[in-house]
């Protein structure tokens, strides 16, 4: 299940989020992908994270959980230019306690022209191998 960590500081990493109502709908895209996904490094925040890794037996490095602060833990990782994309699956319907940190996260990505999707059709073209060669040129 586990990578090392010298595998993994060869892959970019993949920030992974999804609110409460789209945990299902990443998770389901992960398993999809789940062969495209063994070449990135995953991260992603408490719960989302813990999702992934149970359904698709891939290693998620989790951070806290968004609405305790994962997804500014995401950002700061993106500002420091250590993250190659981010998917994020945001439910527009909903409103979230920790919106600012949501902002930032896409405020730090759009800043450092990082890739970000926050819907599955976006998210489809991220994991494309285009992507993941320009990430590791
Ligand atoms: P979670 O956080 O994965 O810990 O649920 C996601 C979010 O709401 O930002």
């Amino acid at each position: 299940m586990s990578t090392s960590s010298q595998e993994d500081r060869n892959r970019p990493v993949l920030a992974l989020v999804a609110h409460d109502e789209k945990k299902d709908t990443l998770t389901n895209f992960c398993v999809e992908h789940r062969q495209v996904l063994e070449h990135w490094e995953l991260v992603g925040t408490g719960s989302t994270a813990k999702r992934i890794s149970d359904a698709t037996k891939l290693p998620v490095h989790a951070y806290l959980s968004g609405p305790e602060g994962g997804d500014a833990q995401i950002a700061a990782r993106v500002a420091l230019g250590e993250v190659g994309a981010v998917i994020f699956l945001l439910d527009p319907l909903s409103a979230h306690p920790h919106d600012p940190d949501i902002q930032t996260l896409q405020r730090v990505c759009n800043v450092h022209n990082v890739p970000i999707a926050t819907n599955l059709a976006a998210a489809e073209l991220i994991i494309q191998p285009k992507t993941i060669n320009e990430q590791v040129e």
